[in-house]
This record gives structure tokens, C-alpha cells and sequence, in this order.
């Protein structure tokens, strides 16, 4: 058990190997001071909601040692967070390992804007995957390009040859895979590799494969980004973010995200930390029945093309293979010919796929996309017009009927 909450991933004392992923979610953050009190024996198994905005000392000369040293993991002010946070925070850097710490933001969304405020100045030049979330590209278009952050995107598939690209002000390179919508998957090694050697910060959205089958910081990324809105929290009723920051990042991503003045609710960290429990089992799940689905629709007549990485045929299929433990529950599929007319009417009929954003919930959605309209650097390319699926925990095979009455309606209509 990572009990000393620096997530280097070690194990520790002798004889005492590290425990596998899934032991550690079960174990992850449960601090003994965050789950008893002090004098008494025992504890209990969640570290509960602490809710605080003033925090009380006895005295001004504890007032003051409060604010004169390392407020971190302190009480101090509700700002900073209590030991909810803290725990939820512990848990997602042991699940890193090479992680110095993680801070929490509000949504996925705050966390990659404050990361990218964390490591970039006027005068910077960012590299931008073009398969990254659109919100990641309006973030550079609308806020960075006015400060005069200048945003080039380069194609998901670019690998070692990105090293084309770098200049004298290249500061920073952000990382998306697999990507969204179109699910290239990236030779994030590679990259990361010749990043290190020019001083460039790489930054990731790993919200796709979770820490759980996707270790960033230890295939050379220096802060690695979640949406834990989708699979960390699992019951699309919460949103938050989280990024996390190797021993060299930590400082400058902790002290951009309290200038910022971003933290989240102990309520929210509390239910993010119980999704985190199930992590595991839900994604297992998620895994199967997105590759039974998936590998069925790729047997189908109607269907172009499946965007999954785990199908040979997808984008970076054997980086995949190579890089991630597993895949989730997300992909997309390209229907053969058809318009938006025939799409409408495979998503609309569906019974057990809501129709709608996010993700990552127990729930399966089917999304219409176009990914030709987030794309600078590349062209996107398709047979017909595409759907993003989310694979829920319901019975796969009651999905497959649903998704064959839907192809019908397509066909009738197409
Ligand atoms: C949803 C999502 C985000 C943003 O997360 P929010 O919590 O909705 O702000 C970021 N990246 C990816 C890949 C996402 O799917």
C-alpha cells in the first residue's frame, strides 16, 4: 500500500512486493489519519466528507505556523481542501507511478486548462494533437492564441517525426489517446522520449484508459490529465478533473491551479473516490461488452469501419497493443454511405442507448459525430457518417438486437 501517498510505486520494506492494480484501488488513499481519531483504536473504511471553508486555530502563533510553512495536505483554508480531497487525490498519484501529487479541478475541462496555464507563456508555442477534445482546441484557439500562446496541431499518427516540428520556442506538446471521436492511438514513448531531451512539456488527456490501463507518467509523460466525470466517478451524476504532476511539474501545476483558484466540492471528491472502488470491475466489464458490440457491428454490411483500438485495423492497433493494459467502453463506428437522415433514424429508435454527451457512466449513448469539423492539421476522411457508442454495463447481447433493429431502420432509410 502506497501509505506514504508520493505515488513512486516502489514497494515497500523487504519482502513486501507492491500490491497489483486492482488490490491497490481497494486500498488506495485509505490513510489512517484520514479514517480515525486521534487517541482512539480503530477507524472507519472511508475517509468521510469533511466539509470547511474557515479552519480554527487554538492560537495566533498556530495562525501563523498554519500560513508560514507548506500548506499542502494541511488544513488551512477550505480552498486548499480536507482529507476527502486529499484522500481522492493520494489514490489517483499512487495509481501513477513516478506522480508527485494531483490536483483536482471541477471539471476534466478546468484541469487541462489550468495544466496548460501551469507550463505556457506568452511567446510559447504548444503542440496540439489534432484528434484532441474540442473543447482542448477551443481552449487554445480563444484563450491562449489572445495571450499570444500560438497553437500548431499535428497529426495523431506523427510519432517520432514530431521532432520536425520543435523550434526554439516549442514549449510544450499535448497528447491525446486514444484521440477523441476518431481513436488514433499515439506513440506516446516516442514522443515523450525526444520531448525530454529538448526540455519540451508533455501533457496528456488519459481519459480514456484511466491510470488503471494507461500508466502516463511512466511511458514518459510529465502531467497526466482525467476527466474522472467519465469512468472514475462511473454514475454520470458528478463532474471533476484531475491532473497529475511528475517531482518537476508538481510545483508549477499546484501553484497555477490555486492562482486559479480551483478545487472541488468534498462532496464530489467523496463520490469520485467511491466510484474509484469499482473501477476495476466496471472497466473489465465496459471492455468486453465495447468488443463484443464492436467486433459484431465490424461484421455488418452497413458498417465501413470500427474505430476501436483493441480491433486490428485501427489507427496505432499495435501501439496498443504495446502500450495499454486494456480498453474501454467508448469507440466509434462509420456507417457505408447513408446521410444524416439515415443516421437519425438508427439513433433515434434505440431502446437502451441514451442519446447524449459524455460519458464513462454505466449507461450506453449513441452520439452522432463529425469529426471532419475538429480537424486542422489532417483530413478527415470517412465512407459515411459516423456514430460514437459508449458500451454501458447492460447485457451486451440486449445492445447487439437493439443496434440490429436500428441497422434495419438505417437500410429503410438510406
Ligand atoms: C469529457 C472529456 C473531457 C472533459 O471533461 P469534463 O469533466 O466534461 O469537463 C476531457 N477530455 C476528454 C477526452 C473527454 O471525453
Amino acid at each position: 500500500m502506497n501509505e506514504g501517498g508520493e505515488g513512486e510505486g516502489e514497494s515497500e520494506g523487504i519482502g513486501r512486493p507492491a500490491p497489483r492494480p486492482l488490490t491497490h484501488l481497494a486500498q488506495a488513499g485509505r490513510r489512517a489519519e484520514w479514517t480515525s481519531m486521534p487517541g482512539q483504536p480503530g477507524g472507519i473504511v472511508n475517509p468521510p466528507v469533511w466539509r470547511a471553508s474557515t479552519i480554527l486555530y487554538d492560537d495566533v502563533a498556530h495562525l501563523k505556523a498554519a500560513s508560514g510553512r507548506d500548506p499542502h495536505e494541511r488544513l488551512f483554508y477550505g480552498r486548499k481542501g480536507t482529507p476527502t480531497a486529499w484522500s481522492l487525490a493520494d489514490a489517483l498519484t499512487s495509481m501513477e507511478p513516478g506522480a508527485k501529487g494531483t490536483m483536482l479541478f471541477p471539471s476534466g475541462v478546468a484541469a487541462i486548462a489550468c495544466s496548460l496555464m501551469a507550463v505556457l507563456k506568452p511567446g510559447d508555442q504548444l503542440l496540439m494533437v489534432d484528434a484532441a477534445y474540442d473543447p482542448t482546441r477551443g481552449f487554445c484557439e480563444r484563450m491562449l492564441k489572445p495571450l499570444g500562446i500560438e497553437t500548431i496541431y499535428y497529426d495523431p499518427t506523427i510519432g517520432a517525426d514530431i521532432a520536425a516540428l520543435f523550434t526554439d520556442r516549442t514549449k510544450a506538446i499535448f497528447l491525446e489517446s486514444p484521440g477523441s471521436l476518431t481513436f488514433e492511438v499515439q506513440d506516446i514513448p516516442a514522443i515523450t522520449a525526444l520531448a525530454r531531451a529538448r526540455d519540451i512539456v508533455t501533457l496528456m488527456d488519459n481519459t480514456w484508459a484511466t491510470p488503471l490501463y494507461f500508466q502516463a507518467l511512466a511511458k514518459g509523460v510529465d502531467i497526466s490529465i482525467v476527466a474522472c466525470t467519465k469512468y472514475i466517478v462511473g454514475h454520470s451524476d458528478v463532474m471533476i478533473g484531475s491532473a497529475t504532476a511528475t517531482p518537476e511539474l508538481w510545483p508549477a501545476l499546484r501553484s497555477s491551479a490555486y492562482l486559479f483558484g480551483q478545487m472541488t466540492s468534498p462532496d464530489d471528491a467523496w463520490l469520485a473516490a467511491r466510484g474509484l472502488r469499482t473501477l476495476g470491475v466496471r472497466l473489465a466489464q465496459h471492455q468486453a461488452g465495447a468488443l463484443q458490440v464492436a467486433q459484431w457491428l465490424a461484421d455488418r454490411p452497413e458498417v465501413a469501419r470500427v474505430l476501436h483500438p483493441a480491433l486490428p485495423g485501427c489507427s496505432g492497433h499495435d501501439i496498443w497493443l504495446r502500450d495499454f493494459s486494456g480498453s474501454t467502453g467508448l469507440f466509434t463506428f462509420i456507417l457505408n454511405g447513408g446521410g444524416d437522415k439515415a443516421r437519425a433514424a438508427l439513433i433515434d429508435g434505440l431502446a437502451h442507448f441514451g442519446i447524449g454527451y459524455s460519458w464513462g457512466g454505466f449507461e450506453s449513448l449513441a452520439l452522432p459525430v463529425d469529426p471532419a469539423r475538429y480537424r486542422s492539421a489532417t483530413r478527415w476522411e470517412a465512407e459515411g457518417p459516423a456514430i460514437r457508442l459508449h458500451i454501458g454495463l447492460e447485457d451486451p447481447a440486449d445492445l447487439i438486437t437493439d443496434l440490429d433493429a436500428g441497422l434495419a431502420r438505417f437500410r429503410a432509410s438510406a
